[in-house]
């Protein structure tokens, strides 16, 4: 079906304590694992595409890479019959506004580094522009850090549950993503969050809640956080993960084979058991079926 945008589905995760899956894609045979997986469990899903990812499909251009993303986005939701989502995730001023125009439903900007006041000016502009378009925004606050070759993962400044209710109300920000302890690109689940800090933002912020940078993130914790109110839970290093294992696995056995198909079809597969088993985790299986 065409994609749709997410503000219902994230509603309807909120009230009946479940969260929506949003996976991360840099590849064609990602968005078509995720996609596939979603439809096997009859699930709701987030296709999303970051800024470097972005980069990457548009070898430098995130322009490009924009472009490459909403026609593989829209291709891959139309080739099944659940609910797909076609989400810009960590994007620049810029690619916010491109994104809206290209067919995304669903775009998030990230004005972190920014000072508070600025984020929020321009926060705002953009919520405006991604509403006059019908689609939902996703604004953060607080740092998720990335994990760059640290041994241990690094701690950034978490979301002060005050501040997360003034940014959501003078934005106008349908979605949060608030910064709890987790960090990117971290891959063993060790991550412990700060539950406490959850619950003070959740009885001040009624809109859906994001978890960024959750596959270094214990899996009781991501369970208490969705009971907790978290709604979307992005997953990105463990479908890397999932990819790269097949690719290797597939190598290994056959180590003459230069069939690209043979190798990346593995690696789809290997995308598609890992997204299903996030699927159920979450609660999200059988969501897209009523
Ligand atoms: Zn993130």
């Amino acid at each position: 079906m065409p994609l749709v945008t997410s503000k219902t589905w994230l509603r309807r995760a909120q009230t009946e304590g479940w969260a929506v899956g949003a996976f991360n894609v840099n590849t064609m045979e990602q968005a078509q694992a995720i996609v596939g997986a979603a439809k096997i469990e009859g699930a709701p899903v987030i296709l999303q595409c970051s800024h470097r990812a972005l980069l990457y499909l548009g070898q430098g251009s995130s322009l490009v890479g924009l472009r490459y993303m909403a026609h593989i986005g829209r291709v891959a939701a139309e080739a099944v019959d659940i609910p797909v989502i076609l989400h810009l995730d960590h994007g620049t001023y810029a690619e916010v506004l491109q994104a809206t125009a290209l067919g995304f439903t669903s775009a998030m900007f990230d004005g972190g580094d920014l000072p508070l006041d600025e984020n929020i000016g321009r926060t705002r502009a953009l919520c405006e522009a991604v509403h006059d378009a019908g689609l939902t925004f996703e604004a953060e606050l607080g740092e998720v850090p990335r994990m760059a070759g640290e041994e241990k993962p690094p701690v950034g400044e978490l979301t002060d549950p005050e501040q997360g209710a003034h940014f959501v109300e003078q934005t106008g920000a349908d979605v949060l993503a608030s910064a709890i302890g987790s960090v990117h690109a971290v891959k063993e689940k060790e991550v412990e969050l700060d539950l406490g800090r959850l619950a003070a933002i959740r009885v001040r912020v009624s809109v859906p809640l994001v978890l960024h940078g959750s596959s270094g993130v214990t899996d009781h914790c991501i369970r208490a956080g969705i009971q907790g109110g978290l709604t979307k839970v992005n997953v990105a290093t463990q479908l890397n993960q999932a990819f790269t294992e097949g690719v290797r696995a597939c190598l290994a056995e056959q180590p003459s084979m230069v069939d690209p198909r043979v190798y990346l079809s593995a690696a789809r597969a290997a995308v598609v058991e890992r997204v299903r088993e996030r699927i159920r985790f979450f609660g999200a299986a059988g969501k897209a079926e009523g």
